[in-house]
């Protein structure tokens, strides 16, 4: 029997040279266009646009600068891939600003978002840290995790863990501009594919809508993608599309699909092949889900 995991399907497209967010219903979202997603943010956040677009990083690694008016010192989240050119963009516009960095903070671990993350903190001085939620990102001994409130330069940056599109992800509350930073959790168009648990994410989505709606949240900054200025009318149709998908592939179970390859060939028929490895992976994380209800 043919069952493809869903690392294996992710190291598969990272042979393709992809990069791991996967968005098999791309097609029915909204493109971003590049330029408006370079320099778009908040009062406080700025976001730099790394070169890396594809099918699975839509536009680009959006990386964040943070930092508050008239502070010195900036916090970078996510400096995205190790690519010299837009380590060295994003120093120069934390520069530009008249600040220096304080600390770099990574979502998750995704290469698209934290193979760059050591070269930068080197390039931006010696006592830069990396801190993430899994150790083998981090540089230095501090993590990050549920709970953790950042306070560089007078910023005030709340950490909220929301496993799901991977087991490290992270959210980040930045309160001064009700603002969201979602990572890959949430994207700007789309939906997130799923390495981590169908359960963990939901439980995650569920938890995102809460407290969006009591903290009154006004704006999702995303890893990908354009800034989203409905967080709670984003946050349901996220958590419609998971319902509906689980339906469907409750559907082509009960049909006689056995693998994920037979629900994704299912259930994904209007969907590009190319993304099927991807599709398959997130159909594992509902077939999961469902047995062990
Ligand atoms: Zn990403």
């Amino acid at each position: 029997m043919y069952r493809l995991a869903g690392t294996s399907a992710l190291r598969h497209l990272d042979r393709l040279g992809w990069n791991p967010v996967r968005h098999p219903d791309r097609a029915s979202g909204k493109m971003g266009d590049m330029s408006e997603i370079d320099g778009m943010g908040t009062e406080r956040a700025t976001c730099v646009l790394a070169p890396n677009p594809s099918a699975m990083t839509l536009n680009g690694t959006n990386t964040w600068i943070i930092a508050e008016p008239g502070s010195s010192e900036a916090v970078v989240v996510d400096p995205g891939p190790k690519d010299g050119k837009h380590l060295r963009r994003v120093l120069d516009t934390v520069e530009a600003q008249g600040r220096r960095v304080g600390l770099v903070l990574l979502t998750h671990g995704h290469p698209d978002h934290s193979a760059g993350a050591g070269k930068f903190a080197r390039l931006a001085g010696g006592s830069v840290k990396v801190r993430a939620l899994d150790p083998r990102h981090r540089l230095g001994d501090e993590g990050l995790g549920e709970g953790d409130v950042i306070t560089t330069g007078g910023l005030e940056l709340r950490i909220m863990e929301t496993p799901g599109h991977s087991d490290d992800s992270l959210t980040f509350w930045l309160p001064a501009d009700d603002a969201v930073l979602s990572g890959d959790t949430v994207l700007g168009y789309g939906t997130t594919v799923l390495e981590g648990s169908l359960g963990d994410y939901l439980g995650s989505l569920d938890r995102l809508r809460a407290f969006s709606a009591e903290a009154g949240a006004a704006t999702i900054l995303p890893g990908h993608g354009p800034k989203l200025d409905d967080p709670i009318a984003v946050l349901d149709h996220y958590i419609d599309h998971r319902r509906e998908r689980l339906a469907q592939v409750e559907a082509a179970v009960a049909a006689g699909a056995r693998t994920a390859r037979e629900v994704v060939e299912r259930v994904y028929v209007d969907v590009h092949k190319s993304l099927w490895p991807a599709a398959e992976s997130s159909v594992q994380a509902q077939l999961d889900y469902l047995n062990g209800r």
